[in-house]
């Protein structure tokens, strides 16, 4: 097909309804409450001017309340160009289903800036970013009841330690102004593991699909993450990280790699830390010298390979691709990479979707284990860790002392004792309480997708599971 089928395709926007329409129409809601859920409440859109470079420059932002269910509400701030209402307001929409899906406690709003990050000195971008929460601060679009925003795409820890710091210098006596936005670097009020938290969700998600035969089968696979063929698209926070993981302690193999440049192939398996040093090198991956260069990345979207995950961004695969995608499983690790026409398409061949709103649900689990840090202001694990280890030191101590007395010639291994006698310290708790997130939602949704003759998708089965959850939220507010 030809670009010409893709204008006929709906906007992210109206892809995200397409979905949400595809499921309420299984479920008995109101058609009130149903439209109530559907809506973004607000898109409040602001326009600032920045001195800089001996000009004025205007830059246009917005931050976008998809659902106010639950307070405060949260999602993403992204620097792009391509930054507009319509995605904003998709994207706020689908916080809404992911924070639900994964019980974050909270309602769903995203936010952006149009901008091209790689054009501003970080002096440049300071001032910008601390006039953007400015502009959104004074009317409470950033408020640590009422609205927190977190890294997305072209924005992480510096950006968010600056809306931290500007948050702070106009409350100045909040003594919860930390928690007024995540993402932050862990010096700076953060938590431990938060940067690789949508990266490390993906692969947790892969694990706890890989542990249920049955669905790895209806995806024409099998056996365990070992091995498999895997292409990322993006090698940015999420997709860096993503293939760090399933390629270092799952065994994977990263046989594609696609970046704005074009693509870099090896079926026998990149190195991915060697790739990503490259690109922060040279801007991108052509030249890399141990793989074959394809100028047309999109293209390797196509590549054979076991698993395909696409975490740039929107709409790459489309009418005009779909067909040729060879991946039996996609795990959505980009918000809305893949249109509702070509979700179609490729249910109906049989491809297997780990849908967005559960498969980067990492990030917003994480922030969530940030922003309660923050209002508790104390660190996890501070509290139990040491008595934690004393207790475990009882018990090797008794059965060391058991052994001896009755002669029975028991040996700790050391490495036992010493993996045994760490207390958990914050990163480990993150880290549980993050695969914890990650399975209990994967059983919620495929528990739908096995037990519906309706519903033939996991993307439909966490729409259901999610709008119930909404749902119940708003009638118990009486609505
Ligand atoms: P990022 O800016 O760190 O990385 C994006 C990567 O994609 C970069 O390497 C960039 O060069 C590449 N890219 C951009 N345009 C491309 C194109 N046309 N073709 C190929 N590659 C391209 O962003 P990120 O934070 O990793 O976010 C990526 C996606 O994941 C977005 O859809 C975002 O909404 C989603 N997401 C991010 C988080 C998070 O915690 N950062 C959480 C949930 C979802």
């Amino acid at each position: 097909m030809t670009d010409q089928s893709r204008l006929k395709e709906p906007s992210f926007r109206e892809s995200v309804d397409i979905m949400f329409n595809r499921a309420v129409a299984l479920m008995d809601l109101s058609p009130g409450l149903e439209e109530k859920i559907r809506v973004c409440n607000a898109t409040y859109t602001v326009r600032f001017g920045v001195r800089l470079r001996g000009a004025i420059h205007t830059f246009t932002g917005y931050r976008s309340v998809h659902s106010e269910h639950m307070e405060p509400v949260k999602g993403g701030i992204r620097y792009a160009m391509s930054v507009n209402q319509n995605e904003v307001e998709a994207l706020a929409a689908l916080m809404t289903y992911k924070c639900a899906l994964v019980e974050a406690p909270f309602g769903g709003s995203k936010g952006g800036l149009c901008i091209d990050p790689r054009e501003w000195e970080e002096h440049e971008l300071e001032q910008i970013t601390r006039r953007f929460a400015y502009e959104l601060a004074k009317r409470d679009l950033i408020h640590p009841s009422q609205n927190v925003p977190a890294p997305d795409m072209g924005t992480g820890e510096r950006e968010m330690a600056w809306i931290a710091d500007q948050y702070h210098r106009m409350n100045t006596t909040d003594i919860n102004a930390n928690a007024c936005v995540t993402g932050k670097p862990p010096h700076a009020g953060g938590i431990q593991g938060r940067v690789e938290a949508t990266g490390r969700g993906v692969q947790y998600a892969l694990q706890e699909f890989f542990r249920h035969p049955g669905d790895v089968a209806a995806a024409g696979l099998s056996g365990t993450l070992d091995g498999k063929r895997v292409v990322v698209q993006g090698l940015g926070n999420v997709g860096y990280h993503a293939a760090k993981f399933l390629a270092g302690e799952d065994g994977a193999k990263i046989v594609g790699v696609i970046e704005r440049d074009g693509a870099i192939v090896d079926d026998g398996g990149l190195d991915v830390e060697a790739v990503r040093k490259w690109i922060a090198a040279h801007g991108g991956v052509a030249d890399y010298p141990e793989a074959t260069h394809v100028a047309d990345g999109a293209k390797v979207l196509e590549h054979e390979c076991d698993i395909l995950i696409p975490a740039a961004l929107e709409g790459v695969i489309h009418l005009g691709n779909a067909d040729r995608v060879k991946a039996p499983l996609i795990i959505e690790a980009a918000n809305g990479p893949v249109t509702a026409g070509a979700d179609e398409v490729l249910r109906k061949k049989g491809t297997v979707i780990i849908p967005d709103m559960y498969a980067n649900a990492g990030g917003v689990t994480v922030s969530y284990f940030e922003w309660v840090k923050n209002l508790s202001h104390i660190r996890f694990g501070r509290m139990g860790r040491r008595q934690e280890e004393a207790r475990h030191l009882l018990i090797v101590m008794e059965l060391e002392r058991l052994s001896k007395d009755k002669e029975l010639g028991w040996t700790l291994s050391p490495h036992f004792k010493e993996k045994y006698l760490k207390g958990a310290g914050e990163l480990e708790l993150v880290r549980s309480g993050l695969d914890d997130t990650m399975r209990i939602a994967y059983q919620a949704m495929a528990e739908v997708w096995r037990a519906r003759d309706d519903v033939s998708d996991l993307r439909t089965a966490a729409y259901l599971v999610a709008i119930d959850r909404v749902a119940a939220s708003y009638r118990a507010k009486g609505l």
